[in-house]
């Protein structure tokens, strides 16, 4: 099969080096293992810029779904009531893993191209006294906008309510002081920006909140307090973790920290970005997010005019030419969009765009 590199949100582009640590089967309660466990959840604190007395950090066996729905599911109690701010799928989907539990929720809905408003958050929260937790999504994939969690953070915590983030595509490829930003519960998975392969996703969570939650849980390999309980005694995972995923995973911790931690991989996902959108717009495609909330993940684009345009063909064309693009997932327009993060470098973001150029000079108009 013909190879090519990734410019989706993850699963994305990892190195060899990242893929290599798999071809060893380790054994999962030998006492090294179970040290890496514990050496990846200290690094986490780490760049989340919180300490361990404070907060900790969980790993969960599945997508990155499956450590939302762990934390909505095992934080937000039978007298709870959840307010969900959403502009986009995965907004959303947090939603339908409220409906799915039965969870007493309401959902703010903001459009697609707009951020959720902090003042439209404290307007709902005065409003309903009995919301006790706010959830929302920074960096909103199916869009690339980023999400203002810093603003609304601090309004969430100005009301004493708990503030859970879904940082999937964000962490570790934006900088995100957890604390600092009143964040209680922050999600993320593997295979992001922290540049591993898929198989697990990691919560970061404040200790107390955390304890607090026990007996909560509504599903049992979901429980993120018992999940908690046990790695907290010596790293070991409850139930069969994915060991070669997680093999992986401290390698591109250790890869992470050679390039220069998170500034220096959010100064590239960043310059990527730009340097797409530069070039795509001198084609005449232009983002649909605007550039002051546009994100450094992802780009939506809508689709050129004055070109006989077909999504389908231009992503074989580039398929073939070796990177994977991706389609629209935005309602109310015609779009497609390009994931800047993984091992993608400036020469990378400068092919494509001379690939799209080709594509669109071989179309009619
Ligand atoms: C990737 C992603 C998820 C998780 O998706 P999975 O397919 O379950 O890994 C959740 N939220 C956001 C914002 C994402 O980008």
């Amino acid at each position: 099969m013909k190879n090519y590199k990734l410019l989706t949100p993850g699963p994305l582009t990892t190195t060899d080096t990242v893929k290599g640590e798999m071809m060893f089967d380790h054994c999962t309660w030998d006492d090294d293992y179970k040290q890496i466990t514990q050496e990846i959840r200290k690094e986490l604190l780490k760049l989340a810029h919180v300490s361990e007395e404070e907060y900790t950090a969980v790993l969960m066996q599945g997508s990155g779904t499956f450590g939302v729905e762990s934390v909505l599911t095992s934080v937000i109690g039978k007298e709870d009531k959840l307010l969900i701010a959403a502009n986009g799928a995965y907004g959303e989907r947090m939603a339908d893993i409220a409906e799915h539990a039965g969870m007493d929720y309401v959902i703010y809905n903001e459009h697609y191209d707009q951020v959720p408003k902090a003042e439209v958050i404290r307007e709902m929260l005065e409003k309903d006294p009995s919301i006790t937790h706010v959830a929302m999504v920074h960096s909103e994939t199916t869009s690339g906008i980023l999400n203002d969690i810093e603003a609304v953070g601090k309004v969430v915590k100005s009301m004493g309510k708990v503030f859970i983030v879904d940082a999937m595509s964000s962490f570790a490829g934006v900088d995100i002081p957890v604390k600092d930003w009143g964040i209680d519960f922050i999600i993320s998975s593997a295979n992001k920006c922290i540049q591993g392969v898929p198989g697990f996703s990691f919560i970061i969570a404040d200790r107390k909140l955390l304890t607090e939650s026990k007996g909560k849980a509504r599903s049992l390999s979901l429980d993120l307090y018992d999940q908690w309980k046990t790695m907290e005694v010596d790293g070991k995972w409850r139930f069969t973790s994915p060991t070669h995923v997680v093999l992986a995973f401290a390698q591109a911790l250790k890869e992470l920290k050679e390039e220069g931690g998170i500034p220096a991989r959010s100064r590239r996902y960043k310059e990527n970005n730009q340097l797409l959108i530069k070039g795509m717009k001198e084609l005449g495609i232009h983002p649909y997010i605007d550039g002051e909330h546009q994100g450094p993940i992802i780009t939506t684009f809508f689709y050129p005019e004055n070109y006989d345009f077909k999504f389908a063909d231009m992503y074989t064309y580039i398929k073939d030419r070796g990177y994977a693009i991706y389609p629209g997932k935005v309602t109310e327009a015609e779009t497609f969009r390009i994931g800047n993060i993984g091992e993608i470098y400036k020469e990378d973001i400068e092919r494509v765009v001379n690939l799209v150029k080709e594509f669109l000079d071989s179309t009619g108009k």
